[in-house]
């Protein structure tokens, strides 16, 4: 096995990955594990970050700023053992729930919340009709886990837009 550090992909093809100045290495498969890093425009706006992302306090708003809020990708916030959350669709859309709550709690001068995670779970697609996962304290694996999967997304867009956001943007086969 011969790992390459530090050597940034360019390219993939049905036939493998193109790094460096072109070279070419031949794989049937790839796993992208690249990781999830802040909007450029966070840096550019002058905020101090961490892989492009604001270590927001407890009720989500950049430090020293009363009237900025950060949530998503964006921010980072750490768990009770010090680690940060991993960047996901749950977290944000739970941020974003705190984060209205706050808005509006900061205009009528009433106490903000803080923003508290609730992990419900995680499901990883492996390919089509293909996942594994951890739900309800319970694991599953193969159709049952994609079926989750995809029941986890059109949720998601329900919680969004609801049943027109189902429709226009849901897969459900
Ligand atoms: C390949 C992949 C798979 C993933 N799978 C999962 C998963 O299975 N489960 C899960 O929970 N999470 C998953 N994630 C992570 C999840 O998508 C993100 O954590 C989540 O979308 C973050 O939400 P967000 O609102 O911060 O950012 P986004 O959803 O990225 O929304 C940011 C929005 O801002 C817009 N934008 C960007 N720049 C500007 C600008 N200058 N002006 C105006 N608008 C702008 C973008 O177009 C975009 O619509 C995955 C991410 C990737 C990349």
């Amino acid at each position: 096995m011969t790992f390459r550090i530090g050597t940034a992909i360019k390219e993939c093809t049905p036939d493998g990955v193109v790094v460096g100045e072109g070279e070419e290495i031949r794989a049937q498969t790839v796993i992208w594990t690249g990781g999830i890093r802040g909007n450029r425009l966070i840096e550019e706006a002058g905020f101090e970050t961490m892989r492009g992302r604001v270590k927001v306090d407890e009720f989500l708003r950049a430090p020293g700023h009363e009237n900025i809020y950060i949530v998503g990708d964006n921010s980072i916030i750490f768990n009770p053992e010090g680690r940060p959350y991993p960047p996901t669709a749950q977290i944000a859309m739970q941020q974003g729930v705190t984060c209205a709550h706050n808005l509006v709690a900061s205009i009528r001068n009433q106490p903000l919340k803080k923003f508290e995670f609730h992990n419900k779970g995680t499901v990883a697609s492996l390919g089509k009709g293909e996942a594994i996962g951890i739900a309800f304290g319970k694991k599953y694996k193969g159709r049952v886990a994609a079926w989750l999967k995809k029941l986890i997304d059109l949720r998601y867009l329900f919680i969004i837009g609801g049943i027109p956001l189902v429709l226009r943007k849901g897969k459900f086969f």
